[in-house]
């Protein structure tokens, strides 16, 4: 069965070579033609457009940066709603807003086409091992559909609910993350502006009720003074903007989610938007007049 790989980026592309790794036969575009080529090199079938991918593959995967760019591919002229078959598997694992999610879906169903939202956790260390954290949302059949694509991509798949719910809990996770790499940053120049070495702290706190995974993977880089994405702060901009979109159009109000979305967008307008967001150290650096780098 061959499988169509759309958005060839520092996710997509990891994932589209796991795939070619487990002998799957691949069928990949993106619009930066160097992407698709290196594919190709790789051993997978090169395309020139979103419907050559659409009449052969009767599954599809996208993994492009938002809902505007994931609406073109499958609604528009030339996309997979007008060239897919019946019966075809839509597998959107960018993170987007679960609305649209629902939006295209409801579109794909009146051509007789299914749609998952598979949003990922991992970044793209995880990608390349294949150990992604998948969240899903859609139905039980077409998960299992789905779910030998998942193992070799991911270490977990859950399915959360009906379609959208994939996507909302990649907010619930991008909200939880911004927020941790904040406090982390809150509570080491805290220790630093005390006179007490930040990177005690960490060792000592590490294996205690504040440990997590992001203090493992962002107090070494702010304690470094790197900041080399990783996750992108424009792409977590992104993720939030989202996440206050559904806030709102559901009642839960988010406000710490608002506050360190103004935070990163202060950032981002001082040229640290390809950072990545353990960035938010410099937030406090810059208010405490304090490096956390150590010397
Ligand atoms: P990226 O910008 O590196 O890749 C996106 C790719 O999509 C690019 O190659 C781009 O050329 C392609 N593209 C855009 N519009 C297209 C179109 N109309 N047709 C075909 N290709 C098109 O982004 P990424 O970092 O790979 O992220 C992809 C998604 O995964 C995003 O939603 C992001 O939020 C999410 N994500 C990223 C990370 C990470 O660490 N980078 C981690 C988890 C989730």
């Amino acid at each position: 069965m061959k499988i169509g790989f759309i958005g060839l980026g520092i996710m997509g592309k990891p994932m589209a070579k796991n795939l070619l790794k487990a002998k799957y036969e691949l069928c990949v575009y993106d619009i930066v033609p160097a992407a698709v080529e290196e594919l190709g090199a790789a051993g997978a079938q090169t395309c020139k457009s979103v419907a050559e991918v659409a009449g052969q593959c009767p599954v599809i995967i996208t993994m492009l940066p938002n809902s505007p760019h994931v609406k073109n591919v499958v609604l528009e002229k030339g996309g997979i709603l007008e060239n897919g078959k019946p019966g075809t598997l839509v597998v959107d694992m960018s993170s987007i807003a679960p609305a649209a999610s629902k939006e295209m879906e409801a579109a794909l169903a009146k051509k007789g086409m299914h749609m998952l939202d598979a949003p990922v956790s991992g970044g793209e260390p995880k990608a390349i091992d294949g150990t992604l954290a998948i969240m899903v949302g859609g139905t039980q059949e077409d998960f299992e559909k789905a779910v030998p694509l998942f193992k070799v991509m991911g270490g977990s798949y859950t399915l959360v609910g009906p379609i959208g719910s994939g996507n909302t809990c990649k907010l619930a996770n991008q909200v939880i993350v911004a927020l941790n790499i904040a406090a982390l940053s809150e509570g080491l120049m805290l220790a630093k502006k005390a006179g007490t070495d930040p990177r005690k702290v960490f060792e000592a706190i590490k294996g205690g009720l504040a440990g997590s995974t992001v203090m493992n993977a962002k107090a070494p880089m702010m304690l470094a003074g790197n900041y080399k994405p990783g996750f992108r702060i424009d792409l977590h901009i992104k993720d939030l903007n989202n996440a206050i979109e559904t806030g709102d159009t559901f009642g839960a109000a988010l406000p710490l989610t608002k506050e360190i979305q103004e935070v990163l967008k202060q950032l981002s307008a001082e040229h640290e938007g390809g950072s990545d967001h353990s960035a938010i150290a410099k937030y406090y650096e810059k208010l405490c007049h304090q490096s956390l780098k150590e010397d």
